[in-house]
């Protein structure tokens, strides 16, 4: 069973249709773990998805089911495509959504990359309450 709040893995996602090739996606990089693009509604001039190459329905279900290479090979990745873009320098945030209240809208992990201008401090719209 998967760990997560979120019920079994939805095969028909739209993130498993994008692995699947069958919505296109802007690629940014691919490996045998990890695909990356650019999210389709970016909020900051670098917006980047990372999603891994397996079923896994948030960062709970991945962290607890995914194998020991993917889960390294993934979170590589995440870096290998930080770095590739250019972003080591200035610097970036990382973000994955989990469940109901981090208003994960699609139950297939995926990481956040944001960057290309001062992010601010952590959670603005919500802080302290
Ligand atoms: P979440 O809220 O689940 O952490 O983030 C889901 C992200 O996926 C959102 O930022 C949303 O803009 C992005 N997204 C949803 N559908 C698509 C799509 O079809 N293509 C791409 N590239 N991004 C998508």
């Amino acid at each position: 069973m998967p760990v997560s709040g979120l019920g079994p893995y939805d095969d028909q996602n739209v993130f498993a249709r994008i692995l699947r090739g069958e919505i296109p996606c802007q690629k940014i990089y691919e490996d045998e773990f990890a695909l990356a693009f650019h999210d389709i509604a970016p909020q900051a001039p670098v917006h980047v998805l990372v999603i891994p190459k397996g079923r896994f329905v948030s960062f709970a279900d991945f962290s607890a089911q995914a194998p020991a290479p993917l889960i390294s090979g993934f979170f590589r990745a995440v870096g290998t495509v930080a770095r590739e873009m250019g972003l080591d320098a200035e610097g970036y945030r990382l973000l994955a959504n989990m469940g109901p209240l981090a208003g994960q809208e699609v139950p297939h992990f995926h990481v956040h990359i944001f960057a290309g201008k001062p992010l601010g401090r952590m959670l603005v719209a919500s802080a302290g309450q």
